[in-house]
């Protein structure tokens, strides 16, 4: 049976006009968990009786767990159970403009970047869609406030796990769902550039973050086994289709390894990938793991970096770090519950 929280407000209308019903239906439903978030139907008072026995029996209404929180002053990090024992994390951020969260979209991932955490354990799993809705249900539950924006960037590659991503995507942005304006939520994509094409066709608002990380295909290729599929050609031709058909800028993620990716010479290169592109770059302070032999770029060689970056009329932050005192990189929970 499938849980409730898997159907979009698009999907529920089709049920109900299955069994003749009125397909505004839906939006009640969508009030009632979302709005009101009263997942005992039998208090869905504006449901008859016959028509709430028949939702209890055609849909499953099941949570996951938050089973640990490690937290700091600005950041707090879930790791949840799924309900056949697997587990992913996401992470709450309060920046002063607002709430933010990172959700997973896979258990494990397969695209075997070298530099993190989740992708050491593979795959196990897609994540339905109501176990990327509840990540942000029971956060909000928990600390009693709303959360105003959304980054899919936890554990997954959530290109890889497309259609249960955007079904995500639509719930929360829903009016009716949790009302997360379509400007305040980003999928991160390490470039599956079949998927980009797709997705700048949708009829949604979501930003968009490209992982590159490299300057170059050679370096690339050595830090993202994904380039080998798709390489900077590639995805550099789809960043351009993208901004032609959305209007929208393209974030670029740049993760700061120390010596690997972070000289002046990636930098000016990178710019000239870069240059005439409604893009900005997000420079990523790398989070040192146990298990990964990288470094962290030292302040120096990241400002030094920044500058370049600015000289050459590129847009450039520097991302802002949360929680390097608790289990912050992304997967470091889970693969310390896993192992
Ligand atoms: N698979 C997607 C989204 C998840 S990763 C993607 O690749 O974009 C989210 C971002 O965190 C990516 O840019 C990823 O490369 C980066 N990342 C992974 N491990 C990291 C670490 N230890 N420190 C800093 N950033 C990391």
């Amino acid at each position: 049976m499938q849980n409730i929280m898997d159907y979009s407000k698009v999907d529920l209308e089709n049920y109900f006009l299955s069994i003749n019903e009125k397909k505004f239906k839906a939006q009640q439903v969508f009030e009632w968990l979302y709005q009101k978030k009263e997942y005992d139907v039998d208090n869905w008072s504006n449901i008859k009786k016959e028509l709430r026995n028949k939702i209890l029996n055609d849909f499953a209404f099941d949570f996951i767990k938050i089973v640990k929180k490690e937290e700091d002053n600005l950041t707090k990090k879930y790791l949840f159970e799924l309900q056949d024992k697997e587990y992913v994390e996401a992470v709450l951020m309060m920046h002063d403009y607002g709430l933010s969260v990172c959700v997973s979209s896979q258990v494990g991932c397969n695209m075997g970047c070298s530099f993190c955490e989740s992708g050491r354990l593979k795959k196990l799993r897609n994540l339905k869609t109501y176990e990327m809705v509840e990540q942000i249900l029971l956060i909000e539950k928990d600390i009693q406030k709303r959360i105003s924006s959304v980054v899919v960037m936890g554990i997954g590659e959530p290109f890889d796990n497309y259609e249960n991503v955007i079904k995500f995507v639509t719930i929360i942005n829903d009016a009716k769902g949790l009302a997360i304006g379509s400007r305040h939520i980003t999928i991160s994509t390490c470039g599956i550039v079949p998927k980009i094409y797709e997705f700048m066709n949708l009829p949604l608002q979501v930003n968009l973050a490209i992982s590159l990380h490299a300057s170059n295909n050679e370096l690339r290729s050595k830090l993202m086994s994904v380039n080998k599929v798709y390489d900077l050609n590639q995805i550099l031709a789809a960043i351009k289709a993208y901004i032609a058909q959305t209007n929208r800028r393209v974030t670029i993620e740049y993760v700061m390894l120390n010596l690997v990716n972070d000289n002046e010479s990636n930098a000016l290169e990178l710019a000239k990938l870069l240059k005439g592109l409604n893009v900005y770059v997000n420079l990523i302070p790398y989070n040192e793991t146990d298990n990964i032999g990288y470094q962290k770029s030292s302040k120096n060689r990241i400002m030094r970096f920044y500058d370049v970056l600015k000289k050459n009329k590129i847009n450039v932050t520097i991302r802002k770090e949360f929680g390097s005192n608790i289990s912050a990189a992304c997967g470091q929970l889970r693969s310390k519950e896993v192992k």
